[in-house]
């Protein structure tokens, strides 16, 4: 009999975010009042914002209005497209054609099975500004994709410490990387459809995906890769993630008093917010920090950072720090060409596991839920689901199908060890969660000084359960006292409830 599909995951940030998009995949009456985690905004929509009276948006107008009108470059590419006349079962369709569904979609077609790629903009380039350390684009063979780099990287903790890190920063060409992949795509034979998908609908050993422009599409397995959106992917607990909010520019600007050598990874210094104390009592609760990229003395990507907070911190509230900062160090933008406003949830519970569709990116869980990051993760990631997929289809095309297919793919992506892993990472989150600035200070100021191996593999999930346990107690024997009895008093409950979650999947 047919399942029936419908999506009802629901995201919601307590504080409107102005100009983000709705999720694609619910109908008007469940579409939530704000969401979507990543847009350019224009002016058309600061003014709007304006008129609706939020009251702190005066103190940043002037940079916003120095923001470009909105602008959608795609890549100059003949997509071959899919031909729905001819009614062919598809061996895989993703859903989604961001960094996780084209590596997927990418390797699957490399082994000559039959691939389409759904998304409603599947020339358009990625809008995010993605950061990456060099050393992971590097093992993924991706140095080509890297349109500037720094060979270090500083962390200021206060007015009078920085450290400063050994560890090669870039910045991800965004234009080369998904020029690369399509091209791989085209050529291995993926045929693209420009659609959205409203539903799926499940059979035996197929699944038929309704797209909002009527055409359906069928495949043995069906990818879910829409990120954030979770367009099709299923969850089963309540959704309950702490939000990375940030907003961002890329500036020409008059001059800067950054190192061009080393990108900012965080700076969270205050005394910006001296004479504004009501600013400077909410930075001091709910922190944030300014990353910045200078490609050159006039030229810098400057974003003001939530790095997690539950509810998300308000865009105007993260906007009006930035300007604050910027006057302080004196740097003066001259204009804007482009900016991003950045929500990402992290942490949360996993999707069903197993279920029928299958994921990978931000669908399926794969945030990093102490820092945000993912892009290298779901590129190193990708291979796996693949291989999976097409191991499980077989040459022949007589492997194992529909459910079971599912289900192995699913353990291939979250095994034991990574789930642990992550559960570590949101542990990792819930005591960020609850320090404040003089705490968050101290946490950082003692990873930091950790062993490299340790906090690189933190960062780029690399640690699996016996490290993370050195790395643990490594960071508590680097920790001030006060540091310590702060991660002993706000990490108890969540080390319970991670101790729980543990039992829990063993059982
Ligand atoms: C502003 C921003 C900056 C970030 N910066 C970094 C960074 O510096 N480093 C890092 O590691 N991570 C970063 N991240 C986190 C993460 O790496 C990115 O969100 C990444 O783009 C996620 O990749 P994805 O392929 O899972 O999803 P996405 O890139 O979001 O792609 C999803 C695709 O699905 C399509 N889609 C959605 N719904 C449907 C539907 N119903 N039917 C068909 N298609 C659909 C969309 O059009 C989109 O093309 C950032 C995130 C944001 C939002």
């Amino acid at each position: 009999m047919d399942t029936l599909l419908r999506t009802h995951n629901r995201l919601e940030l307590l504080h409107p975010v102005p100009g983000f998009a709705e999720r694609p995949c619910l109908s008007p009456s469940q579409r939530p009042q704000n969401q979507i985690f990543r847009s350019s905004s224009n002016k058309k929509s600061h003014q709007k914002w304006n008129r609706n009276g939020c009251a702190r948006v005066s103190a940043s107008s002037a940079i916003l209005e120095l923001v470009p009108e909105i602008k959608k470059e795609n890549l100059d590419l003949d997509l071959p497209l899919y031909d729905p006349s001819k009614g062919i079962t598809l061996d895989l369709a993703v859903v989604g054609g961001g960094p996780a569904g084209l590596a997927v979609a990418q390797r699957v077609s490399e082994a000559g099975l039959s691939v389409c790629s759904i998304d409603p903009f599947p020339k358009l380039i990625w809008p995010n500004n993605y950061g990456v350390w060099v050393d992971e684009f590097e093992a993924l063979d991706l140095l080509d994709c890297l349109d500037a780099s720094w060979p270090g990287a500083v962390v200021y903790i206060n007015e009078q410490s920085k450290k400063l890190l050994d560890r090669p920063y870039a910045r991800v060409n965004r234009k080369q990387l998904k020029s690369k992949m399509m091209n791989k795509c085209v050529s291995n034979g993926v045929k693209f459809h420009q659609a959205k998908v409203v539903k799926v609908i499940h059979q035996e050993s197929k699944s038929l995906l309704i797209c909002n422009d009527g055409v359906t599409i069928q495949a043995s397995v069906v990818l879910d890769a829409t990120g954030f959106s979770r367009c099709l992917v299923q969850y089963d607990k309540p959704y309950n993630p702490g939000y990375q909010v940030a907003y961002g520019i890329l500036a020409e600007v008059e001059e800067h008093p950054f190192d061009l050598d080393k990108m900012v990874f965080m700076d969270w210094r205050d005394s910006h917010l001296n004479d504004n104390s009501e600013l400077k009592e909410r930075n001091s609760r709910i922190p944030t920090f300014l990353y910045a990229m200078p490609f050159s003395s006039k030229r810098i990507f400057l974003e003001e950072t939530s790095l997690v907070a539950r509810p998300g911190l308000r865009m105007e509230d993260i906007q009006e720090r930035m300007v604050a900062r910027l006057k302080h160090l004196g740097i003066k933008v001259k204009s804007i060409e482009e900016d991003e406003r950045c929500v990402i949830p992290m942490g949360g519970p996993l999707p069903v596991l197993p279920q029928r569709v299958v994921g990978i990116g931000g669908t399926a869980g794969m945030v990093h839920p102490s820092t945000g990051y993912m892009v290298a993760r779901t590129l190193a990631a990708a291979p796996v689901v693949a291989d999976s997929i097409v191991q499980c289809l077989g040459s022949g095309g007589e492997g194992i199908v529909g459910e079971k297919l599912s289900e192995q793919v699913w353990k291939d992506l979250w095994p034991i060890e990574r789930r642990r892993q992550r559960e570590f990472f949101c542990f990792g989150m819930d005591i960020l969660l609850k320090l404040d600035l003089q705490g968050t200070r101290r946490f950082f100021n003692a990873f930091f000084d950790l062993e490299p191996q340790y906090w690189h593999g933190f960062l780029s999930s690399r640690l699996f359960l016996p490290q993370l346990i050195f790395f643990g107690l490594s960071l508590f024997a680097h920790a001030s006292n006060t540091s310590r009895l702060e991660i002993m008093a706000k990490g108890t409950l969540p080390l319970a409830k991670m101790i729980r979650n543990l039992i829990k999947e063993k059982a």
